[in-house]
């Protein structure tokens, strides 16, 4: 599964040694076409990391399966790996290489809760009732990050090129729930370029102040006295009356607030019974916005308020920290080399079954002209003039740690709602499997750009101190005191992963997923699901 050739180029460079350090211009450009063509020969590699993961669908702070996979291959691989960094059990950092410049690359591995979907088929089907699923498309990112580490690996040994690269997981995304606690514990000191990756449409990148907001995520918990709901009520003091006094206030609060912040809730615990008053209840807020200052200000506001609806109902309150995400600023420079990059490799080679699958997809979520894949590149994006609201990434505070850039790579399709089972449809398809084999182009040849040029990394350095970190100061959302969340999904995962472990791609056996499925791509009609 794993590519050993260690190839007649090394044995070759040992003939004929290379200084390290590639001055020349055209040197570096031979060096991508090289990556570019070992990339295409990963592509059995890359679809089966793709279609494992998007099979584990595992969500976050329970990734064990995906940890356990991945980094058997980066092992395989001579990556050095730690297990559990931060605290946090399902992440991992893993390096290879030795001096300067450290090159981090990120992705995301969780998915989302009740995304269940049969892949390549055009209709709703979950594999797993109510079970969770790649509603995101984050299963795809890993692979793009080790077919570009692997291909440029391979050339900085046979041209004895120095640096490190680093491949680390965004572990519960979805929950903004590790990178701020990354970069509160040291991961990223001494890295000079983190390049992320995330699923997308298109291919493109962005500099400066990114559309989207930061977050905190805070759950409050209420403490009350429990009593006979119908024989002595007056003896009871409930805390679901202060979680609900508490929602109803923030709910009039809205109005008063700037119109860019988003903010939304569930009842984490909402009682056990009606007949006994409840004695704890707990309600989980995400408090958005899109300036750090105005995120800290309504935080302060909700905290005011979870203080006023315990006092009001008689019960005790705490606060507990589940997630942050710092509004992102991606790094100039890296990003215009980036952009360079992508215009060279462009968009994938759709098929017509991809096309055809596409806008099957589009008109399912209410297209009348279904407009199919991306045959245009959308552009670099650059520094926003206004702030435009929207989500949220915890990539933020690692870019303002570290000079950072995000790359979307097209592997699923335009159109499709986020967070929710139609964006899982293609994410174990062809159209997910190019688009990866696309980013991890231009993730191999921008590592070349850092690897092969000292002043690239000095303009990102320069650009994070003189621009993006001259007016601003990095603050993070959480204490050194606040623990990662990893308790969070514990349960759903302990539900549904024996039944979820019974459908994992069996790449020994199964060319893709979808034969071991029985999808006769693209299914445009209802089928069976085939179970092995
Ligand atoms: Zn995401």
């Amino acid at each position: 599964m794993v590519n050993h050739k260690v190839s007649l180029a090394f044995l070759f460079s040992l003939l004929f040694p290379i200084k390290a350090g590639i001055a020349q211009s055209t040197d570096v450009e031979n060096l991508k076409a090289e990556a570019v063509s070992s990339i295409d020969s990963l592509t059995k590699l890359n679809q089966e990391i793709i279609d494992s993961l998007f099979s584990f669908a595992e969500l976050g702070f329970q990734e064990f399966e995906t940890q356990r996979y991945l980094t058997d291959i980066l092992e395989e691989n001579d990556f050095e790996v730690e297990l559990g960094v931060a605290g946090i059990p399902s992440a991992w950092w893993a390096s290879w290489g030795s001096g300067e410049p450290v090159i981090a690359l990120g992705s995301d591995v969780d998915g989302i809760p009740r995304a269940s979907q049969m892949p390549g088929v055009a209709f709703r089907q979950p594999m797993i009732e109510g079970a969770p699923g790649h509603g995101e498309g984050h299963n795809s990112g890993q692979a793009v990050n080790i077919v570009a580490a692997l291909a440029v690996k391979e050339i900085m040994e046979t041209k004895g090129l120095p640096g490190t690269i680093v491949i680390w997981p965004g572990i519960a995304e979805e929950l903004l729930g590790t990178k701020a606690w990354y970069a509160r514990d040291g991961l990223f000191e001494g890295v000079d370029a983190v390049l992320f990756t995330h699923v997308s449409n298109n291919l493109t990148v962005s500099w400066g102040r990114a559309r989207g907001t930061g977050l905190v995520s805070v759950e409050y918990l209420f403490d009350g006295v429990a009593a006979h709901g119908a024989g002595d009520p007056w003896k009871g003091r409930s805390a679901l009356d202060a979680v609900e006094l508490m929602n109803i206030a923030w709910n009039y609060r809205r109005e008063h607030l700037h119109p860019l912040q988003r903010s939304h809730y569930v009842i984490s615990n909402g009682g056990d019974q009606p007949n006994v008053v409840p004695s704890s209840a707990s309600v989980w807020y995400f408090i958005r916005e899109v300036s750090a200052d105005g995120i800290r200000n309504n935080f302060s506001t909700l905290h005011q308020i979870a203080e006023g609806a315990s006092l009001m109902t008689d019960t005790s309150v705490s606060r507990r920290i589940v997630g942050a995400a710092y509004p992102r600023h991606f790094n100039r420079p890296i990003a215009l080399a980036m952009d360079e990059n992508i215009k060279n490799i462009g968009l994938p080679n759709w098929s017509e079954d991809d096309q055809q699958f596409a806008k099957a997809l589009q008109t399912l979520m209410g297209a009348e002209e279904p407009e199919g894949l991306a045959t245009d590149l959308a552009g670099i994006t650059p520094d926003l003039e206004q702030p435009i609201s929207g989500g949220s990434d915890d990539i933020g505070d690692i870019s303002w740690n570290v000079p950072t850039v995000t790359l979307r790579y097209p592997s699923n399709v335009r159109g499709l709602q986020g967070h929710h089972w139609s964006s899982a449809m293609a994410m174990a398809t062809p159209i997910a499997h190019k688009g990866a084999i696309t980013g991890a182009k231009v993730i191999a040849t921008t590592m070349l750009d850092l690897i092969s040029n000292d002043t690239l990394v000095e303009e990102a350095q320069n650009y994070f101190e003189d621009i993006q970190t001259a007016d601003e100061q990095y603050s993070p959302f959480i204490s050194p005191d606040d623990l990662p969340a990893i308790d969070k999904n514990e349960d759903i995962m302990a539900e549904f992963r024996p039944m979820l472990e019974e459908l994992y791609y069996d790449a020994d056996r199964f060319e893709t997923y979808l034969d071991q499925l029985g999808v006769d791509y693209p299914q445009l009609t209802p089928m069976e699901i085939r179970r092995n």
